[in-house]
């Protein structure tokens, strides 16, 4: 045999018993705690009023009986605020950790606990700043982790079970809640208080995740993690985006004082098809004059925003949402203004993305 073949052969060998060792060892994954539910406590296990991002990971770790055989589970304590506190610095601070342990190659996943109530947006918001192909799951709870029949340990059960799954490899950031795994792109809370609080009610689910097994029935089809473009290593803050609100005799100037109040965006939640009333089509369309990006998305929960439906978005210069609800269009829109761009390559971002 001449050198080189021995030598080539030396490397397939090392590398098959390389790949070997890494399907016997039990993977490994990285907890990032952020708060929420899951992490809410509250006096008596029948109350509804709680504290929530009370407990920390490794309490939370502590009532998932079963959970070690699944993973060696290391938890790190990002934050511990309420969902309504999340803000896109801790936001920035989850992604920033995770590329810098996506590279290690015994870290197998991760998974982020996090409050229900801006769980879709920060879902998205990781989808599109992550750079990894290894699974990356959202989890948290609707019931504090001291309510009778609390949801949150077979909530963080399955999205270990998902994290460790070569199967979830490459879809991008997924939420598991209530055995069901959601794209980022596609999940929104539903309910205020039911334990099946999130949907994807355009797409549907990506899969089941039943007791640390899961079945997956399809991939997100738009850009996300390592495909994105949005890239937040050296970004020290995100350019203020609001949403104003459409309906009946809705006020205009809302428009108006968010222009003021220094906004480079403005993402309407308006009626029907991204519709709004004649007064904030004037007000918005001066916010355009004004070098300020306006998205039209849409209070309804389900459907698509398309261009030029009801409304000339060529000629107001507006931006359709397409797929996207309100408060994932305005993580876009901030995303997308981190750099110079015109209306029309926004556009095609609500498209890819
Ligand atoms: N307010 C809580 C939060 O989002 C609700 C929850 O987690 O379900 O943090």
């Amino acid at each position: 045999m001449r050198a080189m073949t021995r030598h080539a052969l030396g490397i397939a060998m090392l590398a098959m018993l390389s790949l070997a060792h890494a399907a016997d060892r039990k993977p490994n994954v990285v907890i990032l705690a952020t708060g929420g539910t899951i992490a809410g406590a509250a006096a008596t296990g029948t109350q509804s009023g709680y504290t929530s991002g009370a407990v920390t990971i490794d309490a939370m770790l502590a009532a998932v009986p079963g959970i070690d055989k699944l993973a060696t589970v290391k938890g790190e304590q990002i934050s511990n605020v309420g969902s309504q506190d999340m803000s896109f610095d801790i936001l920035m601070k989850v992604a920033r950790r995770i590329n810098a342990l996506a590279a290690d190659p015994k870290v197998d996943g991760f998974v982020i606990t996090h409050g229900t109530d801006t769980m879709e947006e920060s879902a998205f918001f990781l989808n599109l700043t992550v750079k990894t192909n290894k699974p990356v799951v959202m989890v948290g709870s609707m019931r504090p982790s001291t309510a009778v029949s609390a949801d949150g340990p077979l909530n963080l059960y399955n999205a270990v079970g998902v994290a460790v799954d070569p199967d979830a490899k490459g879809r991008g950031v997924l939420v598991v809640m209530n055995d069901r795994i959601h794209a980022a792109h596609s999940l929104t809370k539903t309910s205020t208080t039911a334990v099946e609080t999130f949907l994807s009610p355009v797409r549907g689910v990506v899969g089941i995740a039943s007791y640390g097994k899961n079945d997956f029935y399809q991939s997100p089809s738009w850009k996300h993690t390592t495909a994105s473009e949005f890239d937040i290593s050296k970004v020290k803050s995100l350019p203020r985006v609001d949403i104003v609100y459409g309906g009946v005799d809705a006020a205009a100037d809302l428009i108006d004082a968010s222009v003021e109040r220094g906004a480079k965006g403005i993402v309407i939640a308006g009626v029907g098809n991204g519709n709004m009333n004649k007064a904030m089509v004037d007000a918005a369309a001066r916010a355009v004059k004004k070098g300020v990006f306006v998205v039209r998305s849409s209070r309804v929960a389900t459907g698509f925003v398309g261009r030029n439906v009801e409304l000339d978005d060529d000629k107001l210069g507006f931006i359709a949402s397409d797929e996207l609800n309100p408060q994932k269009s305005r993580v876009l829109l901030s995303l997308a203004l981190l750099k110079p761009r015109k209306a029309a390559d926004i556009q095609a971002l609500f498209g890819a993305y």
